[in-house]
């Protein structure tokens, strides 16, 4: 896997998420808060458990750690250079159980969007939210 972005941009990058916060999906709560949104997490009854589920939208966001999550291109996920194998064998495993959750939801009606950990520092996330929710406040 060679680096699509060169030292400079990928030490900026990183820099950016280790600022943002430790953990992607709280940043993401977080900014949703700020946005107005309510939520719930981890909803039982949503196929495929998505991360954070918004019920009367039938909308659904999953956050994704590059790493675990084998985000192909991305500067946060390599595969370790020892025990290569197994790596390869686990981010394949991890990435079939990605796609079966997310079809999962969205076979059950629900609209699915995959934030990656890497895109949770971009100063776009707030736009990507509100484009993907629609207007804070819905009929119910
Ligand atoms: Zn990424």
């Amino acid at each position: 896997v060679t680096d699509r972005l060169s030292r400079e941009q990928r030490s900026a990058l990183m820099g950016r998420i280790k600022r943002a916060n430790t953990k992607p999906e709280l940043t993401v709560r977080c900014a949703l808060h700020s946005l107005g949104y309510r939520f719930r997490l981890q909803l039982g009854s949503v196929p495929g458990r998505p991360d954070i589920a918004f019920p009367l939208r039938k909308k659904a966001i999953f956050v994704h750690g590059c790493f675990w999550h084998a985000h192909e291109g991305c500067p946060l996920y390599k595969t370790p250079a020892t025990r290569a194998e197994f790596w390869k064998a686990k981010f394949a495993r991890n990435r079939e159980r990605d796609s079966r959750l997310l079809r999962a939801a969205e076979q059950a009606g629900w609209k699915c969007l995959v934030i990656w950990e890497c895109e949770v520092g971009h100063p776009r996330l707030s736009e990507q939210l509100t484009m993907f929710l629609g207007p804070t406040r819905i009929a119910s």
